[in-house]
């Protein structure tokens, strides 16, 4: 039987980043991977490389740059001609950047001297892991510390069964080779919103259709009142409140799908091309655990976990989507160096309350700790900063001035609670504030610190100078009414 010091099993972000930091760490190392291309070759990356964040992101990219084109360029006197679409090209990018990166996963798993095992593995006891191998053949793998990292699936719903032909999930959405005419999307949340956009900027028409009243529940609730405006304005037609109760294919060649859904008391009906479903994830837990091992799963198919991923099992840890918390590459990314370098004897602790959280639209969406909302209802006394990019130089200059930057503090202390953003560039811009609040930041600390000009960064300056009324662009000063 193989014997290695931790045995991984899941090579996503979650599951890649532990086996490379527990192998640096000195540990004996084996990581256990199912996914596998159409020729059987060993794809380590998980759902974000292969189905997920990189696909998803390389199509964003592409059809933000076709709008562009088409819609803005002859505004700025770049004159294109006619700008047209190789659907086919766009998908052979979008596969070549994945291989890249998962070939780069796999060299960084040989580099790092972790051996990867291609294969679907089972919990056995403590100590034991078995895996399926490709050939069919069972392995025997013997492990002192296990951590477990297995990702997450596509939700399923009733009224909507996924043929993967008309009715899509979120991988199949990433692969159309044709650009649907009318895309009908389940589901307004990140993966609707993002890839909703990616059809609807290369000309399909896209409506999404939510069953929750509110659009963006878990964002600050200024913010996702301007996002819902600006992506209504680029021709996105979000229906919130929209119960879906039915979804029918008809047709042999042309197919299309029906679906009836039920909003402000009225039973509606509208027709697709293609439906994707995007309601959500689950843990990808089935099958994983043997029953003798004594661990539960949560109703949601979660693996129970402490605040160091521990399962409370032997030497058994679990990381990323198939445990608590959002389902985010970071997050399962900083679990898994976490629960390595404990295994190694070291003391790290991830810090829940700054996992900061972007929808990659454009404009991009991106926060980190408190919305004005939780503080309102936790009876918080705060301050708030805002700044609109209307009145930044920069954003002026580069045609990019839709959106707003907004800095939420305790009041009594000044400590930053919470940044909120709407705007280019916002995945990168909250890595500043994440910074600045895990070293405690104030707004009055982040108000004397020099920001580069023109930059959109200064936003950020600010909205913090904004907090105490002292912004130079804006006049714009708030407090909670207590
Ligand atoms: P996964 O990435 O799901 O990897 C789990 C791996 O374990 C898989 O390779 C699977 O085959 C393997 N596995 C499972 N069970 C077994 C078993 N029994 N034996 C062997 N192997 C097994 N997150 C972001 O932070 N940013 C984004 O921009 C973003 N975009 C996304 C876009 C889309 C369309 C989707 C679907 C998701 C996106 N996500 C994004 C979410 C992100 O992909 C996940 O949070 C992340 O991949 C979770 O990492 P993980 O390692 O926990 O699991
Ligand atoms: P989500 O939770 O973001 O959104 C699902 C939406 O579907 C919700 O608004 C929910 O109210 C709605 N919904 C649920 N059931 C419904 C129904 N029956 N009818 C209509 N609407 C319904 O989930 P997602 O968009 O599927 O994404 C899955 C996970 O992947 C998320 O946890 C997300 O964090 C992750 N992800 C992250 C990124 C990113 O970080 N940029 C991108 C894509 C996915």
């Amino acid at each position: 039987m193989k014997e290695f010091d931790v045995v991984v099993i899941g090579a996503g972000p979650a599951g890649y980043h532990a086996a490379i930091r527990a192998s640096q760490m000195g540990l004996s190392t084996a990581c256990i991977d199912a996914w596998v291309d159409q020729e059987g070759a060993a794809k380590p990356g998980g759902t974000c490389l292969n189905v997920g964040c990189i696909p998803s992101k390389t199509l964003l990219d592409i059809s933000h740059k076709y709008a562009s084109a088409q819609h803005d360029y002859a505004a700025l006197g770049i004159q294109t001609g006619k700008v047209s679409l190789d659907v086919d090209q766009m998908q052979a990018r979008k596969r070549a950047v994945v291989g890249q990166l998962t070939q780069g996963v796999s060299g960084l798993l040989k580099s790092n001297q972790v051996t990867l095992i291609t294969g679907q593995a089972v919990v056995q006891s403590a100590t034991v892991v078995t895996v399926t191998l490709p050939n069919g053949e069972v392995d025997h793998i013997q492990a002192k510390a296990m951590i477990l990292a297995p990702g997450s699936k596509p939700i399923v719903i009733p009224p909507c069964p996924v043929d993967h032909e008309v009715i899509v999930d979120s991988s199949g959405a990433l692969d159309f080779d044709t650009v649907p005419k009318r895309l009908g999307i389940i589901g307004a949340g990140v993966i609707g919103l993002e890839l909703g956009s990616v059809w609807q900027r290369l000309g399909a028409k896209v409506t999404l259709l939510e069953a929750l009243p509110e659009f963006l529940p878990a964002v600050d609730a200024q913010i996702a009142k301007e996002t819902l405006k600006t992506f209504k304005k680029q021709g996105l037609d979000i229906q919130l409140g929209a119960k879906v109760t039915e979804a029918k294919v008809t047709g042999q060649k042309n197919k299309k799908v029906t679906v009836r859904f039920e909003q402000g008391g009225e039973s509606l009906e509208a027709s697709f091309d293609r439906l994707v479903v995007a309601v959500g994830r689950r843990p990808a837990t089935e099958g994983l655990l043997a029953e003798s091992l004594g661990i539960t799963l949560t109703e949601r198919g979660e693996i129970p976990v402490d605040d160091q991923c521990y399962t409370g099992i032997g030497q058994i840890y679990a990381v990323g989507d198939a445990v608590r918390g959002p389902m985010l590459a970071h997050k399962g990314m900083e679990e898994g160096v976490m629960v390595a370098e404990r295994l190694a004897g070291k003391k790290p602790q991830v810090n829940y309350d700054l996992v900061p959280g972007v929808i990659y639209t454009h404009p991009e969406v991106a926060w980190v700790g408190a919305t004005e909302q939780s503080l309102k209802a936790a009876d918080r006394d705060y301050g708030v900063g805002v700044f609109p990019l209307a009145a930044s130089g920069r954003a002026i200059a580069s045609s990019e001035n839709e959106g707003l930057i907004k800095v939420l503090t305790d009041q009594a202390s000044d400590r930053v609670l919470g940044v909120h953003m709407v705007g280019a560039h916002a995945s990168e811009l909250i890595a500043q504030a994440v910074i600045a609040m895990e070293f405690g930041t104030s707004a009055e600390d982040l108000a004397l610190t020099m920001f580069a000009h023109p930059t959109l960064s200064e936003g950020l300056h600010e909205a913090a100078l904004a907090v105490s009324g002292h912004a130079i662009h804006v006049a714009s000063r708030r407090r909670s009414k207590k």
